[in-house]
């Protein structure tokens, strides 16, 4: 199903606010699918209305996440690869983008991915996702998912920059926002006010972070604009054994304070995991 057709009752067809449960997984890196199969199996008890799967921005796991797109597609999810553009050349990116669309797979989340500091960002085919948008839109039937950034990106000068930005991925053809995670619930509704105003209305797909350990949300926040509640980081740090139950109760509580605001598309970053997730589904839906 595409992502149109999947959040068309975005803003609540009445008498149904069925929440829209999505996960987010990684390809492991050992290259072992089992245990990420079993997870899947656990999870698909809340029947997602998708599952994406994260792409090396390097190009170093490009083949084996190809592997595993055609793995999981047949655990019948609605598969929704990531796919980011550098390191590639254009010859390359059609290549993978029509071998994805051959495999009978819908949607694709189409990203720039950070740029390493060796490739030189003016020599790239692509430099921005909405040039690549609009190549998959271009070559492709597939239906495409952006990247957005509630807090701002941590190259963009300004939130407003980026909405702008984020604009031109949408006119591009892009027909679904999958945020950045965020843990302070009003910075998402101060994005989304901005974002129609901006005269973007595509769906927007909150991102869900359950946090595990200390170590995960540091280095979040190292690479992201992301701003963490005082309370929540000083309770972690307070009871360093158990940050796993700290940082659920923290994602139920922002799960039915978005519920409660009209957010019900819900996607879930998993880490592969199905516990944390499990259970916080269990309180919410
Ligand atoms: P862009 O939309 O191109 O934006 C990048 C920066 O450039 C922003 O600061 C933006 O404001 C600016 N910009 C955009 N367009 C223009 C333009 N035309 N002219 C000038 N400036 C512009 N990374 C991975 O490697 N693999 C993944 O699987 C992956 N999955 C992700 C999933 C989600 C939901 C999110 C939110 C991020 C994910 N990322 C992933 C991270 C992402 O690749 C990085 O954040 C990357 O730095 C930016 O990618 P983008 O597609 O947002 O880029």
């Amino acid at each position: 199903m595409e992502l149109s057709e999947i959040y068309q009752d975005r803003n609540g067809v009445i008498g149904d606010f069925t929440p829209k449960i999505s996960f987010e997984i990684f390809p492991p890196q050992n290259g072992d699918i089992s245990d990420l199969f079993e997870e899947l199996r656990i999870l698909k008890r809340y029947n997602p209305v998708l599952v994406s799967m994260t792409y090396g921005a390097s190009g170093g796991l490009s083949r084996f996440s190809f592997e595993n797109i055609k793995n999981i597609r047949d655990l019948e999810f609605n598969l929704m690869p990531h796919f980011t553009c550098v390191s590639m050349l254009k010859s390359e990116i059609e290549k993978h983008i029509t071998s994805v669309e051959n495999l009978g797979i819908e949607n694709i989340l189409a990203l720039r991915g950070d740029i390493p500091e060796y490739i030189n960002a003016e020599e790239l085919d692509f430099s921005h996702a909405n040039e690549l948008v609009e190549f998959i839109q271009s070559k492709t039937t597939l239906s495409i998912g952006v990247a957005g950034y509630p807090e701002g990106h941590i190259e963009s000068k300004s939130l407003k920059d980026d909405i702008k930005f984020l604009k031109k991925k949408v006119d591009a053809g892009a027909s679904a926002v999958f945020t950045q995670l965020f843990f302070d619930n009003e910075k998402l509704f101060n994005y989304i006010e901005n974002v129609q105003k901006a005269g973007i209305n595509i769906p927007v797909v909150a991102g869900i972070m359950p946090v595990r350990t200390l170590k995960q949300i540091q280095k979040m926040t190292s690479m992201a604009r992301v701003s963490v509640p005082k309370k929540f980081i000083q309770q972690l740090e307070k009871y360093p054994d158990d940050t796993m139950k700290i940082g659920t109760e923290f994602t139920i509580r922002q799960c039915e304070n978005l519920l409660e605001n009209g957010v019900n598309s819900l996607h879930f970053f998993t880490l592969n995991h199905s516990d944390q997730v499990s259970e916080i589904l269990d309180n919410i839906l």
